[in-house]
């Protein structure tokens, strides 16, 4: 991929600086010059360019579909090992454990991909949760994630090594990284799976995700692109177990300083201040809806969450009427949880609610309306006045815990 200015063919007629949505081309000795630093290859100049003078090399043949023979030559299935502070995240280990069900399934390897530094007790970590081989890129350049980066050298691993396979967490990072992995190599990409199988046959990965508003479950395949590559949501799958008798192979690469290059830079990461724990990660959520009426309600609920250790969750319409952050909310276009107990107080049950914690192991679901579709899939239901139960349990809960 690359872009350049024909000097036979420009005439420094500054169109092209005119089209440029990045300030990226000025005029030198009558010719047009491109930062390529700023440059994104959008085209919008050479649309513009009206004598043809700027060349831009991109893989536009995005039907360009594999043969057979070419389909074969992938092979394996690899896991992004996402890592934090060089520790891998719980996610990865969700992938691992359903990676090496669909390897063992097809026959071939289940690999890892780690990034970063401080690798050692990593490697032996994706080792343990049952990975064959991990390829490691260490790198102070690439502790902390940087999308270009990150994507440079993980579409460069694909192109070498060719997986049929590629999954990673459809986490912050993972949404960020994989799309621009997935468009540099010229495949598909399903975002945000609930669910993964395979067509043993076919050697096709079959992606499962909600559609249309949460309203029907979407089977996706890729039948003529590879690798085929899947972000699949935190917390909807079981992680592997550690078995530390396992023994993997480990590929260390090494890439030059000039590909670890980012035009970004980490400034800073500042943690979230929470007096209760992430609902990502919690094991018991409290969480509350349009039923508690403002935000100032919210305390209860923290009231009780902080008894029992748990975490505040919340519906889009009390996320919607700014009651609580963003971050706390469960759902379709919030966050999927699956805690051993969740409560649900003057939450409705709509489909996009349901889709992000209906996997919990118990529901007990509080609602002054005996109706609300809450109530089909609550393990235990209380009807009710949610102002007047919630304190009555967490009384209760002082006293036993
Ligand atoms: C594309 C799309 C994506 C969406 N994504 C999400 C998402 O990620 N997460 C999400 O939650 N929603 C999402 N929604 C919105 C969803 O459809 C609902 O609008 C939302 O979940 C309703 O929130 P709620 O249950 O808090 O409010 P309501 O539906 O208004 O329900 C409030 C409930 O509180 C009960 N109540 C009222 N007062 C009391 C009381 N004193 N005691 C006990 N019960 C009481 C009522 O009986 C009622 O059942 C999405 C919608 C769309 C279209």
């Amino acid at each position: 991929m690359g872009i350049k200015i024909l000097k036979d063919k420009c005439t420094g007629c500054k169109l092209c600086i005119k089209a440029c949505p990045f300030g990226a081309i000025t005029i030198k000795d009558k010719l047009a010059v491109i930062d390529l630093d700023k440059c994104t290859l959008c085209s919008a100049c050479v649309d513009a360019c009206k004598l043809a003078a700027i060349k831009l090399d991109k893989p536009t043949d995005v039907s360009h579909k594999l043969s057979a023979d070419e389909l074969k030559q992938y092979r394996d299935i690899w896991v992004f090992a996402e890592q934090k502070d060089s520790l891998v995240q719980s996610v990865v280990f969700e992938l691992l454990g359903k990676g090496r069900e669909l390897a063992d399934s097809l026959g071939v390897r289940l690999c890892a991909v780690y990034l970063g530094e401080k690798v050692d007790q990593q490697v032996k970590e994706l080792v343990f949760r049952g990975a064959d081989l991990v390829y490691v890129v260490e790198s102070a350049k690439l502790a902390h994630y940087l999308c270009e980066s990150y994507s440079a050298v993980l579409a460069e691993l694909i192109l070498e090594y060719k997986p049929e396979i590629v999954l990673c967490g459809a986490t912050t990072l993972g949404r960020s990284l994989i799309p621009r992995v997935a468009a540099a190599i010229n495949t598909g990409l399903t975002a945000d799976c609930t669910g993964l199988e395979i067509d043993r046959e076919k050697h096709l990965l079959l992606q499962t995700r909600p559609a249309f508003g949460g309203n029907i479950m979407a089977t996706i395949i890729c039948p003529q692109h590879r690798p085929q590559m899947a972000t699949v949501r935190h917390k909807v799958m079981p992680e592997a177990a550690i078995d530390q008798e396992r023994q993997g192979k480990v590929i260390k690469k090494y890439f030059a300083e000039d590909k670890l290059l980012s035009r970004t830079k980490l400034v800073n990461f500042i943690r979230e201040q929470e007096p209760t724990v992430n609902i990502a990660e919690a094991n018991i959520i409290v969480s509350g809806g349009r039923g508690l009426q403002g935000p100032d309600n919210f305390k209860i609920l923290q009231d009780l969450a902080l008894v029992l250790g748990g975490a505040v969750g919340a519906s889009r319409a009390a996320v919607d009427s700014e009651w609580i952050p963003y971050s706390h909310q469960v759902g379709q276009t919030g966050k999927t949880v699956c805690p051993k107990l969740y409560i649900a107080c003057g939450i409705s049950g709509q489909i996009q609610h349901l889709a992000g914690m209906q996997s919990a192991e118990i529901i007990v679901a509080i609602n002054k309306d005996p109706s609300a579709p809450i109530f089909n899939v609550a393990t235990y239901g209380i009807v009710g006045d949610l102002f007047e139960i919630i304190p009555a349990l967490t009384a209760q809960f002082k006293q036993l815990i």
